[in-house]
């Protein structure tokens, strides 16, 4: 779907370079929350001026310099825990900003809230054992590796999940000693600014956590500040190209948590109730909205009707309505251009020869961004769909000879986050997870995330891990001390 135009003009004489960033959403710039259930537009924010991000940065820095590295583990880890409890106490407050702002359904959003909280308390516990540090033996005298904070990080974060991707960055970071500033995306922002008031509730200094209503421009600005230390992105591939160049032009490390395709391949000896199971939820959760989601079903010859039947009825069931009533099974999409996007994605594969098993078209008679549940087979390597990501309700189902043809479908993809393997014989699944190449690889279920599961990918999926004991030695100076 979404055009976005990246222009270079290397200016050898000067050896500076020009980035010129265009942004696809130009008429929509400012931080808006829009029910996607009704259309209604709840709030708008301003993006701030330049002066009020100096003073943002400039706010960061110091708190960074004078006060979060100094502190030690437990006096962070207190405010992190606090947070944590302050999520637990209220769940509903912040559940129904995500459902309001994004469409999710309540249910779902109250568990990604419990997920943060479950992240903040992971990193508070842990952080020290994960940095503390280590002795290498040597016949030169004595040296060890110490981790020690490096400074301001600046991450771009999608809506999607609004407050689990922060958790993500944030709480590791900060337990680091380093300090963050996050640009959300502009779909969320009564999400962005809840987190915010959640840190600094629990205990934070001004400027260890700071959000940033920012425009497009102002993203590149942040990024060369030389305060700025390290950048993270989870988003589109093309955000991710965009920021990840900018910030290699500036030196300065960054992870990228981009999208995924996941393939979801059911082996001749599956379980074929519990990989239906897995797969609808796997395609369905969050609208089908996850970069981790079951998106291509590759199943061999011998399950594949049998699959398709059981998938289809079970999808048959979703019944849209308001994602805030606990009936609803079926949430609208994010926005009602994420819906004009896959719609036209959805389009474009049956012009290139995809048949519609079900589905393809939008839920009449509700005025939200409603996708119909959506199937679609025969999918050649022609087809455009064939190596794009539906981030809605849409499986792309292939049928396949067996279990090399599965391995050799699944890997040809552009992308590497996820995928899942059903087999009733482990270790034969864990023979298939080897050969798949992705960051993540789930035997029996679909993709799920969890604070001590490291989550990431390869290839155009991105680099870099978040969460896990790995999440936290991103962006930490591993300093050599050696004693002579
Ligand atoms: P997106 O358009 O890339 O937006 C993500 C963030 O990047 C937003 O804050 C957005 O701001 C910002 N952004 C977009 N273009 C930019 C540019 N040119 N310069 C600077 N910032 C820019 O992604 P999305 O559509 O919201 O999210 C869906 C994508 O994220 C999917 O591909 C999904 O798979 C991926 N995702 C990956 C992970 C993971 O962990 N691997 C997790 C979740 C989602 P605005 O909102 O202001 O445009």
């Amino acid at each position: 779907g979404a055009q976005r135009e990246v222009r270079w003009h290397d200016k050898r004489v000067t050896g500076s370079i020009d980035f010129v960033i265009q942004p696809i959403k130009k008429e929509i710039m400012a931080y808006q929350s829009t029910n996607p259930y009704n259309g209604k537009v709840l709030q708008k924010f301003d993006e701030i001026n330049d002066a009020a991000l100096e003073e943002k940065l400039s706010q960061a820095s110091h708190c960074f310099e004078n006060e979060w590295r100094a502190k030690s583990f437990a006096e962070r880890s207190a405010v992190l825990a606090r947070a944590a409890a302050i999520l637990r106490e209220r769940p509903q407050e912040f559940a129904e900003l995500i459902t309001l702002e994004m469409g999710k359904l309540l249910p779902q959003s109250l568990g990604e809230v419990a997920l943060s909280a479950a992240i903040l308390d992971y990193y508070a516990e842990h952080a020290e054992a994960f940095l503390a540090p280590e002795k290498i033996a040597t016949p030169r005298g004595e040296a060890m590796v110490e981790s020690s904070p490096i400074g301001v990080l600046f991450g771009v974060e999608p809506w999607n999940y609004p407050y689990y991707q922060i958790a993500r960055f944030a709480a590791p970071n900060l337990m680091a000693g380093n300090v963050v500033m996050v640009k959300h995306a502009s779909s969320v922002p009564q999400c962005a600014l809840a987190w915010e008031r959640l840190m600094l509730e629990a205990g934070a200094p001004a400027g260890a956590y700071t959000n940033l209503f920012i425009s497009k421009d102002q993203v590149a600005k942040v990024i060369d500040d030389v305060r700025i230390r390290a950048v993270a992105l989870t988003g589109s591939e093309a955000a991710g190209a965009v920021v990840a160049a900018r910030a290699g032009q500036n030196l300065k490390k960054t992870t990228m948590e981009l999208g995924g395709s996941g393939a979801f391949i059911v082996l001749d000896d599956a379980d074929l109730d519990k990989a239906v199971k897995h797969a609808v939820s796997g395609r369905m959760s969050n609208s089908g909205q996850a970069c981790t989601a079951s998106k291509r079903f590759i199943v061999v010859e011998s399950m594949a009707d049998g699959f398709l039947e059981k998938f289809q009825a079970a999808l048959e069931n979703f019944k849209p309505g308001d994602p805030m009533d606990k009936q609803t099974t079926l949430a609208p999409l994010s926005s009602a251009e994420a819906l004009k996007n896959l719609l036209g994605q959805v389009d474009e594969a049956v012009a290139g020869g995809a048949r519609v098993l079900m589905g393809g078209q939008r839920i009449e008679g509700q005025e939200g961004a409603f996708m119909q549940p959506t199937v679609l087979a025969d999918i050649d390597k022609g087809n455009p769909a064939y190596r794009q990501e539906f981030f809605g309700p849409v499986a792309m189902f292939f049928r396949v000879a067996d279990e090399d043809a599965a391995v050799a479908l699944a890997n040809d993809s552009p992308f590497g986050l996820g995928g899942s393997v059903f087999t009733q014989d482990i270790e034969r699944g864990k023979r298939v997870a080897r050969r798949i190449d992705t960051g993540m690889v789930f035997i029996n279920s679909g993709a799920s995330s969890s604070p001590e599961l490291p989550f990431g990918g390869v290839k155009n999926s991105g680099y870099g891990r978040e969460l896990s004991g790995a999440g936290i030695q991103e962006f930490v100076n591993k300093k050599l001390i050696r004693v002579s």
